[in-house]
């Protein structure tokens, strides 16, 4: 129960890493609030109270931090887990496609800190983790607007832990390899090889490997941690 009493709104909850996330947490003792513009893709466990929240929507995301401030009296852990990717070259990528990609997985997390801050401010507590990944700090062909909001997630992260690292609260970010998970299953199958081939321990990861680090920037366990980046992504970025 390494999250007993922790009040946590998750984004992307409804499959792969924010599902496993929701999961893990609810097991932990956590109060989860599971949000997501789409229903999960099983029944999240007991007890897990699920949202509706676009996160590309200031008044969205407004109308869901008071529903779990609310319904729980306070917010302790953020999850900006929410996420799309696109693979478009910079010379191919349409202006329309880099504003979608911006709208949720960079203004995404903007508008999610900016709610959980204005909360987590006057309780002078929280932990706040961001879902970056590896494409965040280095390059893959292609994908030029999925590596520039995940750049950019790395950065506003290390902004806000020091910004807010004198009322409590904790900013950090995560950054996975090649996790199998509906979005990668969705992608083609030479390119998903071709990213597990140049992994040194030749998998994928597991949705649930990512939700255990997040576990331990969730609890109070990483209370000396803020502004770092964790890395799990088996091997990738050592090479
Ligand atoms: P996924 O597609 O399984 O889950 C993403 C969830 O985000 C979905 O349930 C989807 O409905 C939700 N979502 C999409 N747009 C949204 C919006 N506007 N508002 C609210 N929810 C929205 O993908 P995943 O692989 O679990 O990815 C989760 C996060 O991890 C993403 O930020 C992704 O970029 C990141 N990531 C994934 C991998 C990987 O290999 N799977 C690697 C690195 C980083």
């Amino acid at each position: 129960m390494r999250l007993n009493n922790k009040i946590v709104l998750v984004t992307g909850a409804a499959s792969g890493i924010g599902y496993a996330i929701t999961e893990l947490f609810a097991e932990q003792g956590a109060t989860v609030f599971a949000s997501d513009i789409k229903a999960p893709l099983k029944p999240y466990a007991e007890g897990v109270e699920a949202l509706d929240l676009d996160v590309t929507s200031e008044a969205a995301w407004k109308e869901a931090v008071d529903a779990v401030v609310g319904k729980a009296g306070r917010l302790d852990v953020l999850i900006n887990n929410a996420g799309i990717i696109a693979y478009e070259p910079l010379d191919e990528l349409g202006i329309e496609a880099w504003n979608r990609m911006i709208a949720v997985d960079q203004t995404g997390v903007f508008l999610g800190m900016r709610e959980a801050v204005r909360v987590m401010r006057p309780q002078q507590s929280g932990s706040i983790i961001n879902i970056s990944s590896i494409w965040g700090s280095a390059a893959v062909g292609g994908a030029h607007s999925y590596h520039a909001a995940k750049g950019a997630v790395r950065n506003m992260s290390k902004n806000a832990a020091i910004t807010y690292v004198g009322d409590g609260i904790r900013v950090n970010s995560v950054h996975p390899g090649f996790i199998a998970t509906p979005l990668t299953d969705a992608q083609a199958a030479d390119l998903n090889e071709a990213t597990i081939g140049a992994t040194p321990m030749k998998r994928a990861g597991r949705p649930e490997e990512i939700a255990y680090g997040a576990l331990f920037l969730a609890s109070d366990e990483s209370s000396y941690v803020t502004g770092t980046e964790l890395v799990i992504d088996g091997g990738y970025l050592a090479q």
